[in-house]
């Protein structure tokens, strides 16, 4: 029934996108249609691997259930994701599954989207201020931001020491709905002990206003840490930073052994990250970088390939969670998987034991 309606509206809508497709040079298709339909996939960027696994996986898991794939990469370009998802629906998705670069900024295409009957899975990040967003498949953010808020605490054994230990803190890109879980999440623990002075931002800044990073970028994060340092810590050191991405605790890192860090006198601060990027673990293997949060790409890939197989049988969607995930407009309902915390004692077994890396890839 879908079809039938999608296939009836759709043709209206054709001429306006393939035009922009001509115009913005970014139609290059990957597709491969299959017996089951066909996914429209619309990814971030390449920059980071994170998102290059999560395309291959759900390409993957899609055509070994007979579905075909539309796999498009927008590199961070908000224009260009939203002229890719008009030339899916144009090519004839049957379903859209969305990691936004902009969370608000999809709210004409996926209008687009709901006059065809395509329904929209929100990948990994929300789509806010929209409708028209079906489900979300993601991870728990808000502890992804605990585990990496818990690990400071602990490694600087906060339940014994008093310190007072200097920390800095970085959050993601302010147009990332999971920026603010992530944020909200660590500081659930870090704020305590801020709040009794066991912890001290020697920057004063603590609002995510102050400390977000646009689009999640690594140089960005060092050239702010090349401030943070040169403002306030010419005769004191930093002993933790929260770092809610590997892209960006690599940034930090290279600002901080500019000025001398990572030596015997003066080591590296307790650093976090996010998404076990093999650079990131070859940094923890090395002693540099502390921690990242790994989650699982193959399995939110399984999780969003179930949730669109049900979709389309017209079955129940699995979810586990139907209050958290408020876009503005409805509460999206949302299936969780759950972040795990890794550091030099247990990469080896929850990375490479788990097949995620093969041993020589973090060589
Ligand atoms: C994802 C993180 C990722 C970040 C930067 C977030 O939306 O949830 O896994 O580190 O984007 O790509």
């Amino acid at each position: 029934m879908r079809h039938h309606l999608r296939k009836a509206v759709v043709p209206a809508l054709l001429g306006a996108a393939l035009l922009l497709t001509a115009c913005n040079g970014v139609g290059d298709a990957a597709q491969d249609s299959g017996e089951n339909g066909t996914i429209g996939i619309a990814m971030p960027t390449q920059s980071s691997e994170r998102w290059i696994n999560d395309g291959e996986n759900m390409v993957a898991e899609f055509e070994s259930r007979g579905f075909g794939t539309d796999l498009q990469y927008a590199e961070d370009v908000v224009e260009d994701q939203v002229a890719q998802i008009e030339n899916m629906i144009t090519r004839g998705a049957d379903v859209l599954v969305i990691a936004a670069i902009d969370g608000e900024a999809l709210g004409d295409v996926l209008g687009m989207a709901a006059s065809g009957d395509i329904p929209v899975i929100a990948y990994d990040r929300l789509i806010r201020g929209s409708e028209h967003v079906d489900y979300y498949a993601t991870f728990d953010n808000f502890q992804v931001g605990v585990l990496q808020g818990q690990y400071i605490v602990d490694a600087l054994d906060l339940g014994n020491e008093d310190g007072p230990f200097n920390i800095e803190l970085f959050g993601g890109s302010p147009d990332d709905n999971n920026a603010y879980f992530f944020n909200d999440g660590a500081m659930s623990v870090l704020q305590p002990h801020i709040d009794d002075g066991t912890l001290v931002v020697r920057s004063g800044q603590t609002s995510m206003d102050q400390i977000a990073t646009q689009r999640w970028s690594g140089s960005l994060a060092q050239d702010r840490m090349d401030n943070l340092l040169s403002a306030n810590y010419s005769d004191e050191e930093v002993h933790a930073v929260l770092s809610p991405y590997d892209g960006i605790s690599l940034g930090v890192i290279e600002s901080l052994r500019a000025v001398g860090y990572g030596t015997g006198e003066k080591p590296l601060p307790v650093i976090t990250g996010q998404d076990a990027e093999a650079a990131s673990v070859k940094s923890i293997i090395a002693g540099e970088q502390t921690q990242t949060v790994f989650k699982d790409t193959r399995a939110l890939a399984t999780q969003t390939v179930d949730m669109v197989e049900a979709l389309l049988a017209e079955e129940e969607v699995p979810v586990n969670d139907t209050e958290t995930y408020d876009n503005g407009v409805k509460v999206v309902p949302s299936h969780l998987l759950e972040p795990v915390s890794v550091d030099v004692d247990n990469y080896h077994d929850v990375l490479v034991g788990s097949g995620y890396y093969e041993e020589s890839e973090l060589e």
